[in-house]
């Protein structure tokens, strides 16, 4: 890989200021694209665990106790290196996850904003002077960091989803001991590797690569970490959750979604297209927020497949690098086998195969845009989250249909509403069970909005005012006396 600093290319883990090896223990990471070998990165062992977490914990004595401006200072020096440097982490990203590069590019931008945002929240966290129980009686209410927080995160966003859990932990005064996804580690390394050229002081940011069973155990079951941060599979969010309990750690979850995309027919097509390319397309539809399940009201249908099927074949697949490709690779075989079991299971089960539906030539890790009609609310596809690039449409024809088929879900991450009816996208979206909810528009995330997902989709909210919470405790000092 050629960048423009090559030092941003990371074989190492940091562990108290130091980047380290583990000998011939080590992960090898592939391009899903062509297949190439990229490099690999250590695969650390227990004792390196175990330093991380000390390293973190000794690091939050004067951390904790720096001035608020002094941590945004530091915040700052790395949002503006995380800009200087976007062409390489973006290049470094698409390399090892797929995306096409203007869209990585975009990432490293979305994952910095959460960087300056919290350089910003970082001087703004206030307390509160409340009345006590009599006139000589105050209650002082401050907020602490939280403490060492393990934070660990998922491969589809490889940049951004570490971005926008380090940058509130760092701004609200806690230390942190991070865990990128073995599939894509060298978007979060060249994170760190500028976080060090920025000056945070040694063992406040640490990074470890390898298997993540047993790190995951170690940061859950050490006392010395206060809290977990986790963006991933609900499957895996349930196992760290449960480790948890016996230390009493604070949890945030961000786990799977399974998004209706609810479009009545007084909505404007324009819109409903644009939101639609964006929210099921984007990262070849491996998002946590993609929209899942397509509603389409009766009346709209004929024009909207119409549209559909126009904007779904011109899409252009392939090698991430090429100008105009749209779609990458998905991150593995396994993934393009996902999705095809789940697209071949509705085509048995009656659905209608519009467009796609098979793999490509291209490579073992592509899968052709899809688009598929008649879904029933019984099949896998509507019930499952897809994480890959396929529309499957159902339609309804009264609006008393639509809060029982989308709440139909243990997933509550969010959900998507196209119509023009003002009253009635009040009376559906303060039913919908989704912790978020994009009226007319499939642009959900970015910095000042809340984001996170209601039921079995988590807990804790990440981004805008309310994300630096997920990093402090409150502490009422009540004084009397005086
Ligand atoms: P995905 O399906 O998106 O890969 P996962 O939940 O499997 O989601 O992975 C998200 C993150 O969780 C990755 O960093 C992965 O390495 C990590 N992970 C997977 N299994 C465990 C585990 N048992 N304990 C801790 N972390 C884990």
């Amino acid at each position: 890989m050629q960048l423009n600093n090559q030092l941003l290319l990371k074989n190492q883990c940091l562990i108290n200021g130091q980047w380290i090896e583990n000998g011939s223990q080590r992960i090898k990471v592939f391009n899903p694209s062509n297949g190439e070998l990229i490099e690999s990165v250590p695969a650390v062992s227990e004792k390196q665990i175990q330093s991380a977490i000390s390293a973190a914990s000794k690091a939050i004595e004067t951390w904790k106790h720096l001035a608020a401006d002094e941590r945004s200072i530091l915040l700052r020096k790395w949002y503006d290196l995380i800009i200087e440097n976007e062409l390489d982490l973006a290049q470094i990203m698409s390399d090892e996850q797929g995306k096409p590069i203007e869209e990585a590019l975009q990432e490293v931008r979305y994952g910095a904003s959460y960087v300056e945002w919290f350089a910003e929240e970082a001087k703004r966290i206030n307390g509160n002077i409340l009345p006590g129980k009599s006139l000589n009686n105050k209650i002082f209410v401050t907020k602490e960091p939280v403490g060492v927080c393990g934070l660990i995160t998922p491969w589809n966003f490889p940049n951004a989803m570490i971005a926008r859990k380090m940058a509130p932990a760092l701004a609200a005064g806690c230390t942190i001991i991070a865990k990128p996804s073995e599939e894509t580690p060298f978007s979060a390394l060249a994170l760190a590797e500028l976080a060090c050229m920025a000056g945070f002081p040694r063992g406040v940011i640490n990074m470890i690569t390898g298997d993540s069973k047993k790190i995951g155990e170690l940061l859950t079951s050490s006392p010395l970490v206060h809290k977990i941060s986790f963006t991933g599979s609900t499957k895996v969010g349930e196992i760290l959750k449960s480790q948890c309990v016996p230390t009493h750690k604070r949890t945030s979850m961000e786990l799977g979604g399974n998004a209706p995309f609810i479009i009545f027919d007084d909505a404007n097509l324009e819109e409903v297209m644009k939101g639609l390319m964006h929210a099921k397309f984007r990262n070849s539809g491996q998002t946590c927020v993609a929209a899942n399940r397509i509603l389409v009201q009766k009346k709209f249908y004929t024009q909207f497949i119409e549209a559909v099927k126009q904007a779904v074949s011109k899409l252009i697949i392939g090698d991430p690098y090429v100008q105009d490709v749209k779609i990458g690779p998905l991150i593995n075989e396994a993934a393009v086998k996902k999705v095809d079991r789940l697209v071949q299971d509705a085509i048995q089960n009656g659905a209608e195969l519009v467009l796609g539906g098979k793999t490509l030539e291209l490579g073992p890790c592509f899968y052709e845009p899809t688009v598929l009609t008649n879904i029933k609310p019984d099949m896998k596809i509507f019930n499952e989250e897809i994480f890959g690039p396929v529309v499957a449409i159902l339609t309804f024809e009264k609006e008393d249909e639509i809060l029982e088929l989308s709440n139909q879900t243990n997933a509550g991450l969010a959900a998507y509403l196209f119509t023009k009816d003002v009253a009635r996208i009040f009376r559906i979206s303060r039913e919908l069970q989704f912790g978020m909810i994009g009226v007319n528009t499939g642009v959900i995330s970015y910095a000042s909005v809340p984001f996170g997902g209601a039921k079995y989709s988590g807990e804790g909210r990440e981004g805008s005012k309310y994300g630096i919470e997920e990093y402090l405790e409150i502490k009422s000092t009540v004084l009397s006396g005086i």
